[in-house]
């Protein structure tokens, strides 16, 4: 008798590599049972794994509300610039370290921390004051550290409204 081949099923986290998925998808048999299988692995990683269950709700409820990348610090960077840019109370908020410079063209400053200066200079820095810090390096650190005072665990803009409104301040 032939020894049963164990060990693609031992393999539970086990994901083909680009030319194994390329065969697998060029034979429409294959191809389903894979997608079944994945399909399998996604729901008993989901209902095994409470960690990976909280950030799949978190990036649906994220989706849900506007990110199209909920990928961190990538959906950071861009949430903060558009209520940066969008929302003048949103600039006066208790910030901690730094605090947002808008200006109404692109201008250049040096980085303190990657020490680049875009060649066409940023609409949005960030001021220590004194230095100034890029977009891209500012939204590098956690929520909690880029976020006002008070703010850290707001992921939209509604929760920031929210919040401003539980801190006494007037609706925007
Ligand atoms: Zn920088």
């Amino acid at each position: 008798m032939q020894s049963p081949r164990l060990f693609s099923s031992c393999r539970i986290n086990y994901l083909p590599t680009a030319v194994e998925y390329a065969r697998i998808k060029a034979d429409p048999e294959k191809y389903e049972q894979y997608l079944l299988r994945e399909a399998t692995r996604q729901r008993n990683r989901y209902w095994q794994n409470p960690e990976f269950r909280r950030r799949t709700k978190e990036k649906s409820r994220l989706r849900k509300v506007g990110y199209r990348n909920t990928r961190e610090p990538y959906a950071r960077r861009t949430v903060l610039y558009n209520w940066v840019f969008r929302y003048t109370w949103f600039r006066d908020l208790p910030w901690k370290s730094h605090r947002p410079l808008l200006y109404n063209q692109g201008i250049k400053h040096t980085c303190s921390s990657c020490g680049m200066s875009r060649n066409n200079g940023s609409k949005l820095w960030w001021t220590d004051p004194g230095t100034f810090t890029c977009h891209t390096c500012y939204t590098k650190a956690s929520w909690d550290e880029v976020m006002p005072e008070g703010y850290g665990d707001c992921r939209t803009i509604a929760d920031v409204i929210a919040r401003r409104a539980q801190l006494g301040g007037s609706p925007p």
